[in-house]
């Protein structure tokens, strides 16, 4: 589990450009599954056929696949490269990082920082602008030129780093996570005897809208939709409202964004098999895949589980891995209770 993490991160998975992990993706979903297919939008569905006859729902996951990076906008005549954003970068920690321009080559640079010695009093104590920042390839101008062209594609070298007890942190945990839950649940499932058939989506372009989500919900058409993403995880400078603990079970949202009488289930199976389980609410659509499940085709009863993570939209994204095994268990052990008359919970 942690080593699928591990190489997870370390292939990049840009929203929009997400072709190479995807490919990563179906072949490890295929050891697991009965079925796997990539759309031309790289969005990768694994499906597993449950013992069940069509009179048995079709379950949809979805976890995002796709990373938040930088885009090269211009070279400038010392062959320093200008660059925007793809997602919602944070630019108050970009200096100083180690990238991976993907340019004919794959470059390591610097996202470049003056020293402080040279710097007035005044700037020195404000945050500097995307639009002011650049790249350093240590390369001649001529050199960048053969190498790199407008639009080339900029992520983050930030590997995963295993802490003390369960936790580990690196770039595009979120939702890097998701996709080794829609594995383990796989795994899980073969444990159990289940009716539903389950395909698990590992979803594009959730960053930049949720649209990779979009697409693959009007393919799979499923009954239930069940989105797994990341939620923030407490800190201690953070609004307790806002944030999780890190060590007391997933996260299940409650909200008009998801079915009442779906999410009350799950939270019932979570009783029974005593799994801990936090709950967040969410007045308005979240910002997740659930978005677009729920109000894709003729609309889909959609529940959200989140796991907390520390440190969201940076290079240390801080997760603790004993979620990723209960996620996994619970949503494995609630498409198994979904057996004839399901629909009940459906009327809440
Ligand atoms: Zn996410």
């Amino acid at each position: 589990m942690k080593d699928f993490l591990k190489e997870l991160i370390e292939i990049p998975g840009v929203s929009g450009y997400e072709a190479e992990i995807a490919g990563y993706i179906a072949n490890e979903f295929r050891q697991h599954c009965d079925e796997v297919v990539t759309d031309p939008f790289y969005n990768v569905y694994g499906i597993k056929r449950g013992a069940g006859d069509k009179s048995n729902p079709k379950v949809m996951l979805a976890a995002h696949m796709d990373e938040i990076a930088l885009m090269v906008k211009d070279i400038d005549k010392s062959g320093f490269l200008r660059f925007t954003n793809i997602g919602g970068v944070d630019q108050r920690i970009l200096l100083a990082q180690e990238v991976i321009v993907h340019g004919r080559d794959k470059l390591t640079g610097i996202v470049a920082v003056m020293p402080p010695h040279l710097l007035s009093p005044e700037d020195a104590s404000r945050a500097i602008e995307m639009k002011d920042m650049y790249i350093d390839l240590g390369l001649p101008c001529e050199r960048v030129k053969e190498l790199v062209q407008v639009g080339d594609l900029i992520t983050f070298k930030s590997p995963l780093v295993s802490m003390l007890g369960s936790f580990v942190n690196g770039k595009s945990i979120d939702d890097r996570a998701g996709v080794v839950i829609l594995n383990e649940v796989m795994k899980e499932l073969d444990k159990l005897v289940y009716q539903a058939e389950v395909c698990c989506v590992a979803t594009v372009q959730e960053e930049v809208g949720t649209r990779g989500a979009i697409i693959s919900t009007y393919r799979a058409e499923p009954d239930i939709g069940i989105a797994i993403d990341v939620t923030h995880g407490d800190t201690p400078d953070a609004s307790k409202d806002d944030t999780y603990a890190m060590d007391k079970g997933i996260v299940v949202c409650k909200g008009p964004n998801m079915h009442p009488g779906l999410t009350e289930r799950f939270l019932e199976i979570a009783r029974e098999y005593r799994m801990d389980c936090q709950v967040a609410v969410s007045p308005r659509p979240t910002g997740t895949d659930a978005r677009s499940m729920q109000i894709s085709r003729a609309g889909v009863p959609t529940i959200l589980v989140e796991i907390p993570l520390r440190y969201m939209h940076t290079t240390v994204e801080t997760l603790n891995l004993d979620h990723i095994k209960s996620a996994a268990r619970l949503i494995a052990l609630f498409i198994a209770s979904l057996k004839e008359g399901w629909q009940e919970w459906l009327r809440y």
